[in-house]
């Protein structure tokens, strides 16, 4: 089972943290991976690694908040694999405010980048799955698109990822007729380039041994078993499912 083999799995935000782990995970499981994000530099160290793995890779240096940059990695990847089987919408930043101090820059980045990036990547790449009739749709959103919290005023990047819970159910039942399932993961607290400062602090770690059932951060790796799974050939009759990964934060 989970064996990904032959298929072409592209992942943005790949030059880090959490797309980064992922994608070493698909191809470990035997995935062609396409690796998208700004730092071309960083992509092109994990190509040499995920090539010496045995799988073929394509790097691609992509904002996601550029339609053009988007157009033109979905047009590289159809040109050097002809198909694209795996999605993970995976980029992601955010700029933290409260609702009373947010600036509409402020609003206007975290959207652009949390949500709207997601819709037009996946328009892109849906529309190649689409003249296969296959296809992995994964969205990373995050426990903060299921909740609201009290340790961190950040009201725009909880409102672009409860977009992503609920782009996801649209689009699971949209494409269901083209055999393309879409699905999301929903991690907690995970130590990376995005969160470090956060929470390695000592204030961070006392809310999160108070908040998270299993006292203790995400480790590196423990969201790729979610990721791979709804990837897989073998989760064909999932669809539209949101699944946290978050120690339990969410069902407290
Ligand atoms: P990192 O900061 O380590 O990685 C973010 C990735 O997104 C980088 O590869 C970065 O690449 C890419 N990225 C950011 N902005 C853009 C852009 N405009 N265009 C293209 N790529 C972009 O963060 P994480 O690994 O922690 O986050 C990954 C995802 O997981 C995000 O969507 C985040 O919201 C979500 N998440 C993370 C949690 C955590 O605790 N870590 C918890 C819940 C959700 P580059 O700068 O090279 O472009």
């Amino acid at each position: 089972m989970f064996n990904l083999k032959n298929r072409v799995a592209v992942i943005t935000g790949a030059s880090s943290g959490l797309g980064k782990q992922m994608a070493k995970a698909f191809a470990e499981q035997g995935a062609d991976v396409v690796i998208l994000a700004r730092r071309i530099e960083k992509l092109e160290e994990l190509k040499e690694e995920l090539e010496a793995k045995g799988v073929k890779c394509l790097a691609v240096k992509c904002d996601v908040t550029s339609t053009e940059d988007i157009n033109n990695a979905a047009r590289l990847t159809k040109e050097k694999f002809g198909k694209v089987d795996i999605l993970v919408n995976n980029a992601g930043a955010s700029k933290d405010n409260g609702v009373l101090d947010m600036t509409d820059d402020e609003w206007d980045f975290t959207i652009a980048t949390d949500l709207t990036s997601v819709f037009k990547v996946t328009r892109a790449f849906a529309n190649i799955m689409k003249e296969n009739n296959y296809g992995r749709i994964i969205n990373i959103s995050s426990m903060y698109g299921l909740v609201g919290n009290t340790a961190i005023s950040t009201v725009a990047y909880h409102s672009s990822k409860g977009g992503v819970v609920n782009f996801t159910r649209a689009v699971a039942a949209e494409l269901a007729k083209h055999n393309i399932t879409c699905n999301a993961i929903c991690p907690g607290y995970f130590e990376t380039e995005l969160t470090k400062a956060v929470l390695d602090t000592n204030e961070f770690q006392a809310y999160m041994k108070g908040t998270v059932p299993m006292q203790r951060y995400g480790k590196e790796g423990e969201l790729n078993a979610a990721a791979i799974f709804l990837a897989s050939d073998e989760a064909s009759y999932v669809t539209g499912a949101v699944l946290p990964v978050d120690g339990g934060y969410t069902c407290v």
